[in-house]
């Protein structure tokens, strides 16, 4: 069997090292063909010649521009700027893209390899909850079901990445689809689930970037302690399961070890567990639909292990309600509160906006936007545009 050729977008984050880890460990079944960095050259450049790339891409064009590149491997061609995401993402020797990248800059690569009718093993997120619509679209039948009807080739799917929906993903191939009665997203209610409503209003960077359970790139870990990364999540279970709002839960889970679970209409829960390590997600969107030893961490069953599970609290996490809300409208309403809380997340890791205030600015922005509920790209990159300055104005008031 000839490898799976693998571009990896993204590849100097923490999805992406992640990725290169279970690449290297699967006896040559998985190669890495595409590798891009945005401004860490120096990662990149290491990555390279561990895993010798037919191309690498370095996003930043003007800091690529200063950069000495002379390490690079021979037959490695490097190619600058954001446009050689979507020629890697398209080209005929690439076979799986991981969408690593943060943000919604992910966003035309992503569509780009949907449109060369790739395997897209998606770890990007905010690209879909920006984009739903389109990547449905996009995808036609062949969008993310959980069953093997996906596997025929020449059309283009989606595989998650994220822990909660390949989670879901790995549940829901123990029913129909019209027998499932809902999904149940974990959540580990991040370094702030104890704290009272007073006590939020304190929060530093410091303690905003300390993770619980899981070690992640800053936009993320900031995004768990809001509770927006559940809200996020919410939105992406709707899209890439075509869930309505109101077949998705969320429940507390502080030891991130349920990942979530499906249930069926008899009443019996499936749930996918494993140690709070992506390198499993990762590789299980690589390897799809093929189970093989790897390098994830493994849980210990000669140790006691608890499990809690608690309801979350809207009241204290109001970024929650914001995702039931953006999976039940649909539109543009993804795409706006992404961007804003893409900006207020900058603005507060800046220093220029309260952690408290990050939720409240998603909100007033999102409910003062004309909604559109089936746009175009254009207007959707408009809104991203106009959310973010919304930001601007509202960290300076
Ligand atoms: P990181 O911040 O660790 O990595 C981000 C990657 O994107 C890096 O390779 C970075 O390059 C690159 N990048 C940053 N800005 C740009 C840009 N403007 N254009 C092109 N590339 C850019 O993030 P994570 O790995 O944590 O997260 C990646 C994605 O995966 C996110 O969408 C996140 O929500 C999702 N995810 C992450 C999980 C995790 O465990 N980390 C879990 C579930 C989902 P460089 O560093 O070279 O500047
Ligand atoms: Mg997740």
């Amino acid at each position: 069997e000839s490898p799976r050729r693998v571009a990896v977008l993204g590849a100097t984050g923490s999805i992406g090292r992640n990725a290169l880890s279970v690449i290297e460990a699967s006896d040559g079944r998985l190669q890495a063909v595409a590798l891009s960095g945005h401004r860490n050259f120096d990662r990149l450049v290491e990555q390279a010649i561990r895993l010798k790339p037919r191309w690498v891409v370095a996003t930043d064009a003007a800091a690529a521009g200063r950069h000495d590149w002379s390490q690079l491997p021979a037959g490695t061609e490097l190619l600058k700027g954001p446009k050689g995401l979507e020629k890697v993402a398209a080209d005929a020797g690439v076979d799986v893209v991981l969408a690593a990248i943060v943000g919604s800059t992910g966003l035309a690569s992503t569509l780009a390899a949907i449109g060369a009718k790739k395997t897209v093993a998606l770890a990007n997120k905010e690209t879909l909850v920006m984009a739903g619509p389109l990547v449905r679209q996009a995808l036609g039948a062949a969008a993310c079901k959980g069953h093997d009807e996906l596997l025929g080739g020449g059309v283009a799917r989606l595989l998650p990445v994220d822990s909660e929906h390949s989670a879901i993903f790995q549940a829901m191939r123990c029913g129909g689809r019209d027998e499932v009665e809902r999904v149940v997203l974990t959540a580990s209610g991040g370094p702030f689930r104890t704290w009272s409503a007073e006590s939020l209003t304190q929060v530093t960077v410091d303690e905003a970037l300390a993770h619980p359970t899981w070690n992640m790139g800053p936009k993320i870990t900031i995004d768990s302690a809001t509770m927006m990364n559940k809200a996020l999540e919410i939105i992406e279970a709707h899209w890439l399961f075509d869930l309505p709002a109101d077949k998705i839960e969320v429940v507390i889970h502080p030891q991130s070890v349920v990942h979530s679970m499906v249930e069926y209409v008899d009443g019996s829960v499936m749930a996918q567990l494993g140690p709070p390590d992506m390198r499993l997600p990762i590789q299980h969107a690589l390897e799809y639909p093929h189970r093989r030893s790897g390098p994830a961490e493994r849980l210990d069953w000669t140790q006691t292990h608890r499990f809690e599970f608690e309801p979350a609290d809207l009241d204290r996490f109001p970024a929650l309600k914001l995702g039931f809300e953006c999976a039940e409208a649909g539109g543009t309403s993804g795409a706006v509160l992404n961007a804003a809380n893409e900006s207020a997340v900058e603005a507060f890791l800046e220093g220029d906006l309260h952690f408290t205030e990050i939720v409240p600015a998603c909100r007033s922005i999102l409910e003062s936007h004309t909604f559109d509920s089936d746009p175009t790209l254009e207007r959707l990159v408009e809104l991203d545009r106009w959310a973010r300055q919304e930001v601007q104005t509202w960290a300076c008031a």
